[in-house]
């Protein structure tokens, strides 16, 4: 393992940005939480929390400014969109600041959230207007009939956002929402509230009107049902466990919910794979951001005849990781965010080792290059019985299997209760293409980890089994913010027996049309 010559270096920020982002806050103030940055434990700021007046205010003011937004032409929705884009582009240092000192995590890794939230952005900055247009489909009279399908945006919009990827989290949902019309209030999490508020400004410069994307900060055991209690909408991201509150929450409202939830996400190797390039990119997707990512890949099943192969590739370059968080690009990885990551990687590879486990790489915490840092881990021998084998690490942990056939790989890959995201290699793309469509999850990425899918923002992308409902990400990631709302307009005759005319000769009338519509091939 190459380390880093000295403790990271990520601490506090300047007084006046934090100040600045911090008036942004709906938050009054009477109780505060200390923030920390991971990597060295130096305190961030010490966080206003909302109280009830605070999240009342935020959801009257989003509903004021969300009714003048929705008057407003989407193409000038669509242009904030646009200069929201360039500014994230062009103040790239100043976010990927906040985001390291806040998540701990390595520069290259806060770089891949400024990155999401720019394709987002100037994805549906381009299609907004065409997906929100309306339709017209054939009335129940042709001619007669003139029907046309509007979308009218859902109103005030949450989105409870984690601390994991906390600018893509919470911008690149946000977008959708109020480019279709919608206000958003927000609750990140706490230790990553001032990505949220940084981006809330960035967005109010580029051009969105005041009030209508606002935070409100608070712990969500404490916070999160009053939020729920008074959205039109829910987006949440987070853990499986929470989603399920989330979701009866929003259940008994009746009101709808998209959620984001956790992974156990596979990554195959066929036995025709280049075996190198695997090994690289594997290490990308099983450790970015420490492995506190949802789509990262937690399980390699290799096939016998490049197992041994693949597996000193992989390990060499895991061992060949630079772990730091400096505010550079110098290092490959950066810090787990709380004791409780950390806690949870050591239980999780203490529990394997002591069941028969074996540490192929990594496998230890490295306190002397900040609180909670770990190395990334390969682990051999896992069985059945073992945590790691089937809960979510959500660390650098990953586990690699010996597998005799694609169906073998497949049928070991689906063996879980989550299906987000999941990876396959194979020189025949076809082959690929085939094991993929086998796979239980949300995304397949062919010959890469989870960035082919995960970027590619014209597709969806979200979870089958316990990974959740819903999607973000192209059509469905904006239309998920929207109610459809039918308006037929009837000329001429209405649809009904003419004057004189009997209920049952309407019947037999209408039995021949409707005989005639399918004889037509009419829809
Ligand atoms: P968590 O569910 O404990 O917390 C996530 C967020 O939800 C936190 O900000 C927390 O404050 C908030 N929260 C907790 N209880 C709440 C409640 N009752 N109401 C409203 N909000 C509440 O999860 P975690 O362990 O902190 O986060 C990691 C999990 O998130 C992992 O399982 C990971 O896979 C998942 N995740 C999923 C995606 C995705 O897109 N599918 C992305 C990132 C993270």
């Amino acid at each position: 393992m190459t380390t880093a010559p000295h403790l990271a270096t990520t601490s506090a920020l300047p007084r006046d940005l934090v100040e600045r982002l911090l008036a942004r806050a709906r938050a009054g103030g009477a109780e505060s939480v200390p923030v920390f940055a991971p990597a060295t434990g130096a305190k961030i700021a010490d966080l206003p929390q909302s109280s009830l007046s605070d999240i009342d205010a935020a959801f009257v003011t989003a509903r004021a400014a969300q009714r003048r937004w929705a008057a407003v032409p989407v193409r000038e929705r669509m242009a904030v969109l646009r200069r929201f884009h360039d500014l994230v582009l062009a103040e790239q240092g100043t976010i990927l600041d906040i985001v390291q000192t806040e998540a701990g995590k390595s520069r290259v890794h806060a770089f891949d959230e400024v990155g999401d939230v720019a394709v987002n952005a100037r994805y549906y900055a381009t299609e907004a207007a065409r997906l929100l247009s309306p339709r017209s489909p054939r009335g129940v009279m042709p001619v007669l009939t003139k029907v046309e399908v509007h979308h009218r945006p859902k109103g005030v919009v949450a989105v409870i956002s984690p601390w994991n990827y906390p600018l893509a989290l919470a911008a690149s949902d946000a977008l959708p929402a109020l480019v279709a019309g919608n206000a958003v209030v927000a609750r990140p999490d706490n230790q990553t509230a001032l990505t949220a508020l940084w981006a809330i400004d960035a967005a109010e410069r580029a051009g969105l009107p005041a009030g209508l994307w606002q935070a409100v900060l608070g712990r969500g055991s404490v916070i999160g049902g009053e939020v729920i209690a008074r959205a039109d909408y829910v987006d949440y991201t987070g853990s499986s466990a929470t989603g399920r509150t989330i979701g009866r929450q929003a259940g008994e409202r009746l009101i709808g919910c998209s959620l984001e939830l956790g992974g156990k996400n596979p990554l195959l190797v066929l036995g025709d794979a280049d075996v190198d390039a695997a090994a690289r990119i594997a290490v990308r997707a099983c450790f970015a951001s420490a492995g506190q990512l949802c789509e990262s890949i937690e399980r390699i099943y290799v096939h016998d005849g490049v197992y041994d192969r693949f597996v000193t590739a992989f390990t060499a370059a895991t061992k060949s990781v630079r772990l730091g968080s400096d505010l550079d690009y110098s290092y490959e990885m950066g810090s787990l965010t709380f004791p409780r990551q950390l806690d949870t990687v050591t239980a999780h590879v203490e529990d394997a080792v002591a069941k028969g486990a074996t540490v192929l790489a990594g496998g230890r915490a490295r306190p002397d290059l900040g609180p909670y840092f770990y190395e990334p881990t390969v682990l051999e021998g896992v069985r059945a019985g073992m945590t790691v084998h089937r809960e979510e690490t959500f660390g650098p942990v990953v586990s690699v299997y010996r597998v005799h056939s694609d169906d073998e790989a497949v049928e070991q890959a689906n063996d879980t209760p989550y299906g987000l995201n999941a990876s396959v290699w194979s020189r025949d793309t076809a082959r690929a293409r085939k094991v993929a469509a086998r796979v239980r999850a949300g995304s397949v990425n062919v010959n890469e980890g989870f960035i082919a899918a995960w970027g590619s923002v014209a597709a969806p992308s979200g979870g089958l089994g316990i990974s959740g409902t819903g999607r973000r990400h192209g059509p469905e990631g904006l239309l998920k913010y929207v109610d459809t709302q039918t308006i037929a307009v009837q000329r001429g005759v209405p649809i009904a027996p003419l004057p004189g005319m009997s209920e049952s000769m309407w019947a037999k009338t209408m039995t021949l049309y409707f005989g005639v519509m399918k004889a037509l091939r009419q829809k």
